[in-house]
């Protein structure tokens, strides 16, 4: 069995795309697994995935099926990470950090991160006097190629190492001890969806008998805009990036089809720097969800045909 899930989210129709009144909408409902989907030629085809969270699914419970488990497991020094693939504006940043970070007093919106903040906390709470805990995290963003630190901006070009004693890191990252509301502070850059942004818990747990340690990692990843850029419009700097973008979610589908695949082939992850880093909570020993997000508008069948198909293809 592979430890990669793939599960996606159908986000509420926004008004501009309900004011097309008459357009019927692209995804039928069967179950909490699949649904069918009619393309621009009415052609119909059923999907399956581990998990779809429709348009009523809320926040609260895409946490509980996506994360929860994966910050338990790394409570247990396995890593695991998240990723978020979809079109800009399909849902991807609502679903990962929700759509306030700066208010996180609104409970019920919140998305995955601030969630997860406050879970591990519970699970340190609830754990055996003996354990000692170290929370750590990390912002980065991976913009053409380029690592750029989100807790200190002086920080512009971040380089990926490895060693025996920590593994695979990204080098002089900035590291900050995590109190409970400490995660509304960051600065996401104005053009957030033409790079990905990577966040990382590490979770460090001492034995204090035995002073034994143990480390897991959880990544939360808000990929770039997955849509297609018409080769015809683009040019100079968006064409760039849009190759770089296309370059390296074909380089994380690639990684991920090896892990699924029961030839055992060889696993790209030096491909990209978003692989890279993400070596060792993808595959091996630790869990990956791919949550898929999409808008459920027939204005947008192309681009979400082209997710629903990506996410297959990890399965
Ligand atoms: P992306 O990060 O994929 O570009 P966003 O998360 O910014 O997309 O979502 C686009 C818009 O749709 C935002 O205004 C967001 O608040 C809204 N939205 C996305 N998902 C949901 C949802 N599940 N419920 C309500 N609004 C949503
Ligand atoms: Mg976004």
């Amino acid at each position: 069995m592979s430890n990669v899930a793939v599960c996606v989210r159908i986000r509420p129709l926004s008004e501009k795309e309900a004011q097309y009144g008459s357009m019927v909408p692209c995804i039928r409902r069967s179950d909490q697994e699949s649904f069918t989907f009619k393309d621009d030629k009415e052609e119909e085809s059923v999907f399956t995935f581990d998990r779809v969270f429709y348009e009523d699914s809320i926040q609260a419970d895409v946490f509980e099926f996506v994360a929860k488990p994966i910050v338990k497991d790394a409570m247990n020094a396995i890593n695991g990470t998240i990723l978020a693939y979809g079109q800009t504006g399909a849902g991807k940043t609502h679903t990962m950090e929700g759509p306030n970070m700066q208010n996180l007093d609104d409970s019920s919106s919140k998305g995955i991160l601030p969630r997860v903040a406050q879970c591990i906390f519970e699970f340190i709470q609830a754990a055996d006097e003996t354990s000692e805990f170290l929370i750590k995290l990390s912002m980065v963003e991976i913009y053409m190629e380029k690592i750029r630190d989100l807790l200190d901006a002086t920080k512009n070009n971040l380089q990926v190492k490895e060693n025996r004693a920590k593994g695979i890191f990204i080098a002089g990252v900035t590291e900050v001890g995590l109190a409970n509301r400490a995660v509304g502070a960051t600065q996401m850059n104005a053009e957030s969806s033409r790079s990905h942004c990577v966040f990382l818990f590490t979770i460090q747990q001492t034995n204090s008998e035995d002073r034994s340690m143990k480390t897991g990692k959880v990544y939360l990843v808000d990929l770039a805009g997955s849509e297609k850029v018409e080769r015809t419009g683009a040019e100079g700097k968006l064409l760039s990036e849009a190759k770089m973008i296309n370059k390296s979610l074909s380089a994380l589908g690639n990684v991920i089809n090896a892990l699924t695949s029961e030839t055992g082939s060889h696993v790209p992850y030096r491909d990209s720097k978003l692989t890279r880093i993400l070596q060792e909570s993808l595959g091996g020993n630790s869990r990956t969800t791919l949550l898929c997000c999409c808008s459920p508008s027939s204005l947008h069948v192309s681009e979400t045909l082209s997710t629903l198909r990506f996410g297959s293809r990890a399965k």
